[in-house]
Order: structure tokens, then sequence, then C-alpha cells
């Protein structure tokens, strides 16, 4: 079915007429379209970077902020990276486009520092293939030596499937990036198939609790169960401990109830323009102190 649409997609393209049938596949479409901007949206400068803060449950303070990328297509709008992240990663773009993200989160890691709005975590997220590239380790140094950002400063965020592949390359990679001085991360923890063991062996700072347990942490005694589990597993091990997707008061009185260290959501603020969040830092934007004491 795709094939026959990409092919009737190309046919439309050549001969420049509008031809839409309702058998046509329109995911293969877009699939077609996306896959076909991709390639210059780089040198278009068509990505730009939203932020969303993680706030402390003990200060209310933002102390991080995550770096999510958005595509500003010319015809479709912002187009959402579950669009185009696993194409881009299926086609190799995802490197250059990776290695574009690291470079635009230290500078403006960097800004805030220099305007005196604080010194954050910024995490980026890093996809397999850019695990996978012999070079990553100088990328990433490199991206801070442009930005002449302090290596603690950064935070790379993998998931448990990015580094179950390989495990023993795994361990050697995440051994120079903290030689590097930059902080791990495991994403969306409790999702991806991995053993318990490695994450001793595994020099990771920080465990992102995903989303789908935090969804009904208050409703569900099992996701309930989990969270309060990875949170008490992750302090054993002496680590850092954010719950993912933080919606309700309820859900964070849970979590700060358990001992969560930190959360990520919609609660607090969706992910926002570099704009939005200097404008948050300036206004000193933080949980309000009645939720930090009740
Ligand atoms: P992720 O790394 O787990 O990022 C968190 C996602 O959850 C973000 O979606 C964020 O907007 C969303 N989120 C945050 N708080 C809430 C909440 O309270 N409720 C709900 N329903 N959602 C919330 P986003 O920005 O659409 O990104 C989706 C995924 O795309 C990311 O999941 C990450 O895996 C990937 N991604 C984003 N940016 C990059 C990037 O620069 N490089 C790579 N390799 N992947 C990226
Ligand atoms: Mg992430
Ligand atoms: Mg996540
Ligand atoms: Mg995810």
């Amino acid at each position: 079915h795709a094939d026959i649409a990409m092919y009737r997609a190309k046919e439309i393209g050549r001969n420049n007429f509008q031809f839409y049938t309702p058998a046509m596949n329109e995911r293969a479409l877009e699939r077609l379209h996306i896959e076909g901007d991709l390639r210059n949206a780089l040198e278009r400068e068509e990505f730009t970077l939203h932020y969303q803060p993680q706030v402390d449950l003990r200060t209310g303070e933002i102390v991080g902020v995550e770096a999510l990328i958005r595509w500003q297509h010319p015809e479709l709008g912002m187009v959402p990276p579950v669009r185009f992240i696993g194409l881009a990663e299926e086609n190799g773009l995802i490197v250059p486009i990776g290695a574009w993200v690291i470079r635009a989160a230290c500078l403006q890691n960097k800004e805030w520092q220099m305007a005196g709005l604080g010194h954050l975590r910024m995490a980026v997220n890093l996809s397999a293939r850019q695990f996978a590239q012999e070079d990553l380790v100088e990328s990433i140094a490199s991206s801070l030596r442009a930005a002449d950002l302090a290596p603690e400063y950064l935070e790379i965020e993998l998931t448990e499937s990015l580094v179950m592949a390989d495990v023993d390359r795994a361990i050697g990679i995440l051994r120079e990036l903290k030689a590097l001085g930059v902080q791990l991360s495991i994403d969306d923890f409790g999702t991806g198939y991995s053993s318990l063991s490695y994450l001793k062996r595994f020099p990771i700072d920080v465990l992102k609790i995903d989303r789908s347990f935090v969804n009904d942490i208050t409703i569900d005694p099992d996701d309930a169960a989990i969270v309060a589990s990875i949170v008490s597993l992750a302090h054993s091990l002496r680590l850092q401990v954010i719950a993912e997707g933080v919606e309700t008061e309820a859900q964070l009185n849970y979590l700060r109830e358990h001992d969560c260290d930190q959360i990520q959501g919609y609660f607090f603020s969706r992910p926002v323009t570099a704009a939005a969040l200097t404008a948050m830092l300036e206004e000193g934007k933080r949980l309000p102190i009645e939720i930090l004491t009740l």
C-alpha cells in the first residue's frame, strides 16, 4: 500500500497536477514529503529547541531543563518529534540533527548562565544512531568547548534499549562521557528491556521515571508501587530520580511524599521557547511554597 501511494505521489509530483483519491495512503504521502524535506531542514534552519523545566521537589526551584526538538515546516507548521525522529533515525539524518541539538542546547545554557539566570542542567536526548557514532564523545566535547560550557551542566539522556543493545560497548562509552564530566540519565525508565544488574555497572547519575507509570499514580496501586520502588531503588544506588509527565497536584504530592527528587511535566510547564524560559527564569517561577509544605 505504502509503495503504491509513494509511487503515485512521485507521479503526481512529476506531472504537477493535483489528484487525490481516497485510496491514497495519506501517511505514506506525508512520509514521502517529510523525508525529502527533512534532508534540507537543517541548512534551512527550520529546527528549534523548546525547553521544559525540571523542578526540585524540596526547594521548588527550576534546576534543569530538557531540550526537545521542534521542526517548523514551511507548509505543515510545527511538526512534533514523533513524526520525524524515527525517520531521521532510519535514514541517518539524526546524526547531524542530533549534533545540532547538542550544540544549540550548550550555547543556550551558556547564555542563561552569562545572563545571571542560574546554572541549570541541560538535558538532551541521544538516539541509538548517534550513540553508535565513533566520534560521539569528541563531538560532545567540541560542543562544550564551542559554548565554553562546563561539562557538568550538560546531561545526556539515554534509553534502556540503547545501552542494552551492546552492553560492553555502552559501558566503555558511558565511562568516556563520565570522564568528560557530563551527567548521564536513563530516559523513560521502566519501559525498556533492561536488567537491573546493569544499573550498577553503568555510570549513571539520574533515572527518569517514564510518564506511563506517573499517569495513574493516584488511581492505580500497582503504578504507585512501581514508582515508589523506582525512587527507593534509585536512591539506594545513589542516583537522582526525576518523574516525567507530572500533570496534577495529586501526582506531585504522591511523588513528594515518596521522596522523588524532581519533576517534569505540564503541571509546572509545557516545553516552551527559549524566550519563554528566559522570562520564567527572570521572574523566578517556582513551585508555590504551599505545595511544598503541605
Ligand atoms: P522524551 O525524551 O521522553 O520527552 C518527554 C516528552 O513528553 C516530550 O514530548 C514532552 O513534551 C512530553 N511531556 C512532558 N511533560 C508532559 C506531560 O505532563 N504530559 C504529557 N502528556 N506529555 C508530557 P515531545 O517533545 O513531543 O518529544 C517526544 C520524544 O521525542 C521525546 O521523548 C524524545 O524521545 C524524542 N525527542 C525529542 N527531542 C529529541 C532530540 O532532540 N533528539 C532525539 N534523539 N529525540 C528527541
Ligand atoms: Mg527525554
Ligand atoms: Mg522520557
Ligand atoms: Mg520517550
